[in-house]
């Protein structure tokens, strides 16, 4: 076997007989119309060949390379963005990632709106409550979406607009004032959202709050879970308190809505506006069922985006069909954390933050926790713990990551009373010190080529 053939695992998925054409479409645009593809045009094998094979024969677009051509040079057909921002049909918006890591997109509204009702078809009850004029409460950083005041308090009047309501002004929930709950509490009961809109750790630690002060809730029709990754302890907090049907949204503020839980609780792929390329890792890291996705977008006149590397990894679903009956795309059983959040077994296997939280998932007490790897066989686990004593969470702790990492794995604990999220309001649950490389995860025949 030629070992520069790239293999494409889109060829085992089902699509509908428009979706190979739309990816074609999408890669012309590309490769013949965009400047910030002319180096990747020589890497294409041509029309002749499938369409998944002419994307598997390119290399991954990283931010980096997002930076560096910047948001004018993934405009395709020579659109100017200076004319689209005079005429106000876009605007500049900068992701809100560390400083180093940030990105200029070009926003364009009617898309992204497309994209995120798209998703909503995924699930039976989005499909039922939204109608693009519902009310929607929001819980997140408001460095992410909303108005920021980390001095003071804003009114409610100052934290809505149109019909979005921003719970909170304020972007570490590690500081949040009982008051400042009791209030998100009064605007919820109030305001009565059809949708909640949450970062899954910022409404379990007002779900924690609620229960402690045996408070009284107003539950949405739906909870939409989204900005980070679900925990298992944040879904069950959430849980304890809410009634509604809980959904987790998954998407990016480069490339839209990419998937969303279905009712049967798989992530379906938002087919109608993006592509996902899957890039299993290798057998001895969790390969072939989980690997990292390169998204490909549709349709958005301002911008042209390509196996644009998102970051995260995910797990595909073994059991398919799923039992919603959703056929199309790509179906994960999870995504299982960046990149970035992946550490290794001391024998060097890749362990994604999926794993390590499924193991404490169900430890009785257990709210808030962070893993630090220090060393190839050093793992420190930070942790809050509400209504148990710290000493046996951190026996059952160790011993479900030892479970984890095996025995060889050191693992030390410390209580803390609460954890703050990294800039700008996003939990880290586990991390190297010494970050992965991903690339070198990856199974060789599907790995993006090199320019
Ligand atoms: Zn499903």
């Amino acid at each position: 076997m030629d070992p520069s053939i790239k293999h494409s695992f889109a060829m085992t998925s089902r699509y509908n007989t428009h979706y190979p054409e739309r990816c074609g479409e999408a890669l012309d645009e590309a490769l013949y119309s965009t400047e910030a593809y002319d180096t990747w045009r020589p890497l294409d094998p041509g029309r002749a060949s499938p369409v998944f094979s002419r994307l598997a024969a390119l290399p991954a677009l990283t931010k980096q390379e997002l930076r560096a051509s910047g948001p004018q040079g993934f405009v395709p057909h020579g659109r100017d963005i200076a004319e689209g921002l005079g005429e106000r049909e876009i605007e500049l918006v900068a992701t809100s990632g560390a400083t180093g890591d940030q990105v200029t997109n070009v926003w364009y509204q009617p898309w992204w709106n497309a994209s995120e009702a798209a998703s909503w078809q995924l699930n039976a009850y989005a499909r039922a409550v939204t109608t693009g004029v519902h009310r929607e409460a929001i819980l997140t950083s408001p460095w992410c979406a909303g108005f920021p005041c980390e001095e003071g308090y804003l009114t409610m009047e100052q934290r809505t607009l149109g019909r979005f309501l921003f719970l909170s002004e304020r972007s570490d929930p590690s500081s949040w004032s009982g008051d400042l709950m009791d209030r998100m509490v009064k605007e919820l009961n109030a305001f009565e959202p059809v949708v909640l809109e949450a970062n899954p750790s910022f409404l379990a630690r007002l779900s924690r709050h609620i229960v402690r002060r045996r408070q009284h809730v107003h539950s949405p029709a739906l909870i939409v879970l989204t900005y980070e990754n679900p925990s298992v302890l944040h879904r069950r907090q959430i849980h304890r308190v809410f009634d509604a049907p809980i959904a987790s949204s998954y998407g990016a503020t480069e490339a839209g809505y990419v998937f969303m839980e279905c009712e049967a609780g798989r992530l379906h792929q938002v087919t109608a506006t993006c592509h996902v390329d899957f890039l299993p890792f290798a057998a001895e890291h969790g390969g072939p069922d989980v690997g990292r996705i390169l998204v490909t977008i549709f349709g958005n006149p301002w911008r042209s985006l390509v196996r644009f590397d998102i970051g995260d990894v995910v797990r595909l679903d073994g059991l398919t069909p799923c039992s919603c009956g959703r056929r199309e795309g790509l179906t994960l059983m999870s995504v299982e954390g960046r990149t970035v959040n992946l550490t290794l077994s001391p024998e060097g296997r890749a362990v994604t933050q999926g794993s390590i939280d499924r193991a404490l998932g169900s430890i009785a007490g257990l709210v808030e926790y962070q893993i630090l790897q220090t060393d190839p066989s050093a793992y420190h686990f930070r942790f809050a713990a509400e209504g148990a004593a710290p000493g046996p969470v951190a026996n059952e702790a160790r011993d479900a990551l030892r479970a984890v990492y095996g025995p060889e794995a050191v693992i030390t604990a410390d209580r803390v009373e609460s954890m703050a999220p990294d800039p700008p309001g996003k939990y880290c649950l586990s991390k190297r010190l010494v970050p992965i490389d991903p690339d070198v995860l990856l199974d060789g025949q599907f790995a993006p080529s090199e320019l």
